[in-house]
């Protein structure tokens, strides 16, 4: 499930990062990560097609693929997750930089609609939207952006939105060679959240 507005941060069981925040190096948050849209996938087919054969299932994912317009970013990424790119076999939009339909599959989905859950800064969603597209299709993705992305996705979750300036430092820190930990201290700093779960222990 992924997290309420205001949830606690917490840290990931498998690996040294919050929850989410390993991906894609830590299979645990991967799933959690992949989680966010399966979960959405699976209420939008049950809510309009109760329970399709897995047939089915492809060609509302066909469907859900040539307007991406018309459903939310989740629905959208894991209808893409369902169909397969003729050119490389990876599931579509993930395949490498360079390969054109999933080049074009991956522009596409930011066509998808992203609605902000009460009570988040505007662009909340759209800021785990897109990091969650990076963690998931890092190619072409520089190390110290994907640090930066992924390291964010768990406040992202829990309502959080940085400022451009609080971004653009933690971008220029990672670009300079800070690791995960040196960012990791300076993100609970800025949150003051020290007390949950252990966050802030280290
Ligand atoms: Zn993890
Ligand atoms: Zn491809």
């Amino acid at each position: 499930m992924r997290p309420a507005v205001g949830a606690p941060v917490r840290r990931c069981t498998a690996c040294d990062s919050w929850e989410y925040g390993g991906a894609p190096g830590c299979p645990r948050c991967a799933a959690l990560v992949d989680d966010i849209v399966e979960e959405a996938w699976r209420e939008f087919l049950a809510g309009e097609f109760g329970t399709p054969a897995h047939e089915d299932e492809r060609i509302i994912a066909e469907m859900v693929a040539q307007e991406p317009d018309r459903y939310d970013w989740r629905v959208v990424d894991a209808a893409l997750d369902r169909l397969t790119c003729d050119d490389c076999g990876s599931r579509l939009g993930r395949g490498p930089v360079g390969c054109a339909p999933c080049d074009l599959a991956h522009g596409f989905r930011y066509a998808a609609i992203e609605t902000d859950r009460p009570g988040v800064p505007p662009g909340n969603e759209h800021a785990i939207r897109v990091n969650v597209s990076v963690v998931r299709r890092p190619y072409g993705i520089s190390a110290p952006e994907l640090l930066g992305r992924r390291m964010f996705l768990p406040f992202l979750l829990a309502g959080a939105l940085p400022t451009t300036r609080q971004a653009q430092r933690m971008a220029a820190l990672a670009k300079r060679g800070a690791t995960e930990r040196d960012l990791a201290a300076l993100m609970d700093a800025a949150s003051g959240e020290t007390g949950a779960d252990g966050h802030g222990s280290r």
